[in-house]
């Protein structure tokens, strides 16, 4: 944490820098696409979950007396970074702290037909395939082309197109009618040399670590997991689908981002689901972007969701881009309140200028404040099947509760993430709070997956098992200033479980939850009833 990264993101700093960054504008051949295989097997990566589990009751707060902390320093001043290990750090969170280098607006691509028409008028020789050993499997919307010997799999790939070109209709409103005569030829590639000899590609294709796209020609190195090679072949396809559907496929976090949350997939050889949120990582063999957000964040490397669309054209040489920017596509497209605004503005998917973020962030207005909030809290929080309709914050209207009466009364759900209470507090407040009701927290299955059994916690929570430095289920209260562009304070939360006294650090609404993982809500049932008394005004 020697270099903390000076926060000054204010909407109009930002605005102001993607302005700025538009007379940069150059032109670059085709739809970049460096999208590298990532293990998703780390050494040493069950471990990290066990030290979260093994943490021993950590809680920042006693039974009696509870003092809520401010996060460290400025909230304009502050660093992004993981807190599962140290329980000081529940409330000293982080932001992004960019490499100098990427924090520049490098230029964005314009995507131009030049390179993609060249590429089609490469006539297709079938005799010269043969005799190079290149096989030819061929389907309504994808003729594939390849030079690894033909099994189930790769003869299943022409259908598992057509079913995805179908989903790509359906999401960007395409009338199915107007793909008929749209079909993508595709290279899996083990071999280069057989493919050069074969003709097969275009004197424009420049070098490529796995997958490019040139209009409606694309080519895949071969890929070390069947999963990871079928995410490939629609990632450059939803690229040349937008290539030639909307002329464009927006600036680059939107390009790759959109090719990235539509590739992620589930696949049985008949049933295709795309922007699949991988419940686990054997889902997705080397794909590993939620192990880059994980990476990131504890580095102390996150990115606010501004950052992460002032990606250039060159951020996707690194395979971390192609993280980030599922992250923000994949959370825009999930969440229950933002998601409209995000699948409309895919008609502006022509413009690759920085004016569609702007465009984008204009169309939310006031509710680009939660975007932020919500954005920190999914990116701090990763976690293989996060589930980002639960962890949503529903609104609640806020009222000064200075000019309440001082008991309140609040239910908190044990399956959502933070709940607005809609109290507004105030610098040096001293509140008392008193939880009291069962709820369940966890359902075990047997050996089965059959029969289950409740784990049944109150706000204490359950010491068989941690998440985050605190037992399972114990209740945990926050404040967020909605107004402050810093770290959102619903990363510097502190345990109260049953209840206790606090004495609020700053101004604020007040947030409750129960402690546990944004992937295992779905399981929990019942709510907590949290008595709140005002006990003074400061
Ligand atoms: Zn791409």
């Amino acid at each position: 944490m020697s270099h903390r990264f000076q926060l000054s993101l204010s909407l109009f700093g930002l605005l102001g820098s993607l302005i700025a960054c538009s007379c940069l504008l150059l032109t670059i051949a085709g739809c970049d696409s460096t999208e590298t295989a990532v293990s998703d097997h780390p050494p040493g990566s069950d471990s990290e979950q066990q030290s979260q589990r093994a943490n021993t009751d950590a809680s920042i707060v006693s039974d009696a007396t509870t003092k809520l902390q401010a996060p460290l320093g400025n909230k304009e001043d502050v660093t992004f970074g993981d807190s599962d290990s140290q329980q000081q750090n529940n409330r000293e969170t982080a932001l992004a702290q960019t490499p100098s280098g990427e924090r520049k607006v490098a230029p964005l691509p314009i995507q131009f037909q030049g390179p993609a028409e060249k590429a089609k008028q490469l006539k297709v020789d079938s005799e010269r395939l043969v005799a190079n050993g290149i096989r030819t499997v061929t389907g309504k919307q994808l003729i594939l082309h390849t030079d690894l010997p033909l099994d189930d799999e790769l003869r299943s790939l022409p259908n598992l197109f057509e079913e995805a070109v179908k989903q790509f209709c359906t999401y960007f409103e395409v009338d199915i009618t107007k793909v008929a005569q749209w079909q993508v030829r595709a290279c899996i590639i083990q071999n280069m040399e057989k493919f050069e000899n074969a003709g097969l590609l275009p004197q424009v294709l420049p070098k490529f670590q796995h997958g490019y796209s040139l209009g409606d020609r694309v080519f895949l190195k071969e890929q070390p997991s069947e999963y990871y090679r079928r995410h490939l072949l629609i990632h450059e396809g939803v690229h040349s689908f937008m290539l030639h559907f909307f002329q464009g496929a927006g600036p680059p976090w939107y390009m790759e981002g959109m090719a990235e949350l539509l590739a992620t997939h589930q696949w049985d050889g008949e049933q295709l689901k795309l922007r699949n949120f991988p419940a686990d990582k054997t889902e997705v063999p080397f794909w590993g972007r939620v192990k880059i957000i994980k990476a990131d964040v504890a580095a102390q490397k996150g990115k606010l969701i501004e950052q992460v669309m002032q990606y250039g054209s060159n951020a996707h040489l690194n395979v971390e881009a192609y993280g980030w920017s599922w992250a923000a596509t994949t959370f825009l497209d999930q969440h229950p309140e933002f998601q409209k605004i995000f699948r409309k503005h895919a008609e502006k998917a022509g413009d690759s200028s920085p004016q569609f973020s702007l465009d984008l962030i204009h169309g939310y207005g006031e509710q680009w404040s939660k975007v932020r909030q919500q954005w920190q809290l999914f990116v701090m929080n990763m976690e293989y099947g996060y589930d980002i309709k639960r962890e949503a914050i529903d609104d609640v209207r806020v009222q000064q509760y200075a000019q309440l009466p001082a008991q309140q009364s609040i239910q908190v759900k044990a399956d959502r993430g933070w709940q607005s209470t809609g109290l507004a507090v105030t610098k040096g407040m001293k509140i008392q709070l008193k939880a009291s009701g069962r709820f369940v927290i966890h359902q075990e299955s047997d050996a089965f997956g059959k029969e289950f059994t409740d784990w049944e916690s109150e706000a204490n929570g359950i010491t068989i098992q941690y998440y985050k430095g605190n037992p399972l289920g114990k209740l945990l209260i926050a404040i967020d200033n909605l107004n402050q562009t810093g770290v959102t304070g619903l990363v510097s939360y502190a345990a109260i479980g049953a209840g206790g006294e606090i004495e609020i650090p700053d101004d604020g609404v007040l947030y409750l939850r129960v402690n546990d993982s944004p992937s295992e809500l779905h399981d929990n049932r019942g709510e907590l009833d949290v008595k709140i008394m005002l006990m003074a005004q400061n």
